[in-house]
């Protein structure tokens, strides 16, 4: 499958079995898939959705959000716990175009992509368990 370098916006092909193993960029060297949520901004946002092939969980925040800042060290905890998914960030306050093509109401919000098409979203900050949890039914529903 391949999976865009969230560092250098390489692609990268990387066998389905090797995805737990941590591969690297072929490029830059940086891992392929940190356990750890990547930036995406109005730059490498259009790059690394349309070819990544695992899916992406978008969390569309803001710096003056309480509820979002309480969410973030959640969402860093479940993608620790989740290699086959691509845990993403977007500053809605510092990405305008972005925010509105989500048409983003309030935040935080949840979007999970396969590719360009949205899969699922939910509103409002969850806890770890509460997102494992909403997350593992969205890839049921769309496998
Ligand atoms: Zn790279």
């Amino acid at each position: 499958m391949i999976i865009v370098c969230p560092a250098c916006g390489a692609k990268n092909r990387v066998p389905e079995d090797k995805i737990e193993s941590g591969p690297a960029c072929g490029q830059c060297h940086q891992p392929l898939i940190p356990l750890a949520p990547i930036e995406l901004n109005e730059q490498n946002f259009s790059n690394f959705i349309s070819n990544s092939d695992l899916p992406v969980l978008i969390d569309l925040w803001a710096e003056w959000c309480g509820p979002c800042k309480m969410m973030a060290p959640h969402f860093a905890e479940v993608a620790k716990h989740n290699p086959h998914v691509i845990f993403a960030k977007i500053d809605t306050e510092a990405n305008p175009r972005l925010s509105s093509a989500f048409n983003v109401r309030s935040i935080p919000t949840l979007v999970l992509m396969n590719k360009t098409t949205e899969v699922a979203r939910i509103s409002g900050a969850l806890r770890s368990p509460q997102l494992q949890q909403w997350l593992d039914q969205q890839l049921n529903v769309s496998k």
